[in-house]
């Protein structure tokens, strides 16, 4: 989840403090190496995966399972067993915001051949296998995006209660402090967030109102102190820790450009497939143990670490804040970046007007110095003592701490200062997937698509404030059936760098007859294609397949891959949401009242953990793959 540095944290009116000269050095720290590498072109096409796991166990006497948070431990055994042991390790360990989670990427990056997209399912199985070996009996490491009773009582191993009245991180009346990671950096963000915006985070979820559940459904907490009264909606799935939102597992993918030209077009063309992508991989449902009337995480998330103050959401006027912020930190993306997504930047957007002079002074262009003058309306959250004078020439923390606290859908990563490291751009929005052959299929499909935009040249920008209506419409119960998305109808028109800002007609959106260039499809329209409306991705993909050298062997697991994905996309495969919430529906102890009881809970993810460990099939969520597990 980035930058960890050691040391002492501190609290927020010392981390407030040093605010501005935080974001001072971080955009000298920018700066220095933008003037490093802003010409490098030799960089090659490189990419890699990153999944998050949680840890449970399975108490099959009890009928519970629960998130073990002993990922610490973990990670340490995994990291002395692996890198530190051999630097070649085909896997790497990194810490994650709960304390019974950890992330797993591959030990190097993807390179540009086609056969390697035959071996990222093997090194996703090697992560799991590697993982599980270390493992206590009846643990377990599951893919699950959000652990359904997150928050219910005893959902730990060791148990804890939470402390909303005592010290604490989080104060929350659900989630108790020792399910957050150790490192001070997970505490110090958490408190810090509560404090910057002056009172609990507050998330409200809709719950899924089946035949029982009451209405309207009101919640009543003993130990609250008057907030969770005050914050909790009715019909909605209260929470109150950023552990609710950051305690939740995706599927990330990074990849490196050619140079940072390349990167920016690539930002711009994967941001408008941030929601179609986020609804196809679906599968967070269930909240704090209830049914819910969402599928996806993204807003759960976003609540979850809002550190704006009330000011800041416009509840109140300006007074001891400087800007009014429309989105929380972790968020959609607010601008394009390349010359051709400027006409298309209709999202208004808040800048540090010093900041974004001081870039432009500096000779960066006008779309990205209002990116980092954009990022830099932030508050640094969390800040170590020892980290507060460095070195600008050879050190980029305070432009890490910032860019690694806006979570957006897309980012775009400058490489670290003196490192062989190209530009990257990190694709964000995918939900974790219950099987390697699952998380493949989304990881292969979206550098597949990298591809063939680049090769092809391939246009798909559309208003940035329609990507963000499809944001919301991706996140709704079933989107992959039921949503309908904007996208753009002529993706080989290109970009024509002449018009960019000059036709009138272009930067309403509408193309030369004045029509609109975008109208709304269904997913399945988008990636299968429909006669007269669009070409479909797949088709796309398969044609740039039929034209590359690829080993039969690669090309059958792509076939497999592109398959998953298009059934899911036409609905004859569910999401894992959707397979999720029928198989709640159907458990004999489900009462039609939106509750997920403990046993319903064990049963559940029993299951998952056997489809997982490919003991048990799910064609009606995976298909019948060929040679899957060869
Ligand atoms: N777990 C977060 C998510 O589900 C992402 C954290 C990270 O940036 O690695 O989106
Ligand atoms: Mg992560």
């Amino acid at each position: 989840m980035g930058l960890l540095s050691k040391g002492s944290p501190l609290n927020w009116e010392e981390t407030k403090k040093y605010a501005d000269h935080v974001r001072k050095h971080g955009i000298v720290q920018f700066l220095n190496i933008y003037n490093k590498v802003k010409e490098r072109q030799k960089d090659v096409l490189l990419w890699g995966d990153e999944v998050e796991y949680m840890l449970i166990e399975m108490d099959e006497k009890n009928g519970k399972v629960r998130l073990v948070l002993n990922g610490g431990e973990v990670l340490e055994t995994l990291q002395d067993k692996g890198e530190k042991t051999n630097p070649n390790h085909p896997t790497l360990w990194r810490p994650e915001y709960g304390s019974y989670m950890i992330e797993g990427t591959p030990g190097q990056p993807y390179g540009g051949t086609m056969s390697e997209f035959n071996t990222v399912e093997d090194n996703m199985g090697k992560r799991r296998r590697e993982a599980s070996s270390v493992l206590n009996k009846n643990e377990t490491l599951a893919t699950i995006t959000s652990f359904p009773r997150l928050g219910c009582p005893g959902f730990t191993q060791p148990e804890y209660k939470p402390t909303p009245v005592e010290k604490g991180v989080s104060k929350s009346l659900f989630f108790p402090d020792e399910a957050i990671n150790r490192h001070p950096r997970f505490s110090t963000l958490t408190r810090n967030i509560r404090h910057r915006r002056g009172e609990k985070v507050v998330i409200n979820v809709p719950i899924f109102k089946d035949k029982c559940t009451p209405s309207p459904f009101v919640e009543k907490f003993p130990e609250d102190d008057g907030e969770a009264a005050r914050a909790a909606l009715p019909d909605h799935i209260y929470m109150d820790a950023m552990g609710f939102g950051m305690g939740n597992c995706c599927l990330q993918v990074t990849f490196q450009a050619c140079s940072i030209e390349e990167a920016r077009y690539l930002y711009d063309q994967l941001a408008t497939f941030c929601p179609i992508m986020m609804a196809l991989s679906a599968a967070s449902p269930f909240y704090r143990g209830y049914v819910s009337d969402i599928d996806c995480r993204w807003g759960v998330i976003s609540a979850s670490v809002d550190d704006r103050t009330g000011e800041e959401r416009g509840l109140e006027p300006l007074k001891t804040n400087k800007f009014r912020i429309l989105k929380s930190r972790y968020d959609s993306i607010d601008s394009y970046l390349s010359s051709c997504g400027d006409r298309y930047n209709d999202i208004d957007l808040t800048i540090d007007e010093e900041i974004n002079k001081q870039l432009l002074d500096a000779g960066i262009d006008k779309l990205l110095a209002q990116h980092i003058a954009h990022l830099f309306i932030r508050d640094p959250l969390s800040l170590f003592e020892e980290k507060i004078y460095l070195d600008d020439e050879n050190e980029s923390d305070h432009f890490e701490n910032l860019q690694s606290t806006n979570w957006q859908t897309m980012r775009f990563k400058p490489p670290p200062p003196n490192s062989d490291i190209g530009w990257r751009v990190e694709f964000r929005p995918m939900e974790v997937q219950l099987t390697d052959f699952e998380n493949s299929a989304f990881v292969v499909f979206i550098v597949l698509l990298t591809r063939v935009i680049l090769s092809y040249k391939l246009d798909f920008l559309i208003p940035l404030s329609k990507v963000d209506e499809n944001m919301k419409v991706a996140q709704k119960r079933n989107a992959v059936q039921e949503g309908m998305f904007y996208f753009r109808k002529d993706i080989y028109k290109g970009c024509n760098p002449a018009l960019d800002g000059s036709s009138s007609a272009a930067q309403n959106g509408l193309d030369s007859e004045g029509d609109n260039e975008y109208t709304l499809m269904s997913i399945d329209t988008i990636i299968n294609g429909k006669e007269g409306i669009f070409q479909g991705l797949i088709p796309i993909l398969n044609c740039y397949l039929e034209n590359m050298e690829v080993d039969v062997d690669t090309r059958c697991t792509i076939l497999n891959y592109l398959k998953l994905i298009k059934r899911r996309a036409s609905g004859e495969l569910m999401t894992m949401a959707k397979w999720m919430r029928e198989f709640v529906d159907k458990h004999p102890q489900y009462k039609q009242d939106s509750v997920i009881t403990d046993r319903i809970n064990y049963d559940l993810l029993r299951k998952c953990d056997s489809i997982t460990k490919g003991e048990e099939r799910c064609p009606e969520l995976i298909g019948d793959p060929v040679n899957r597990g060869k």
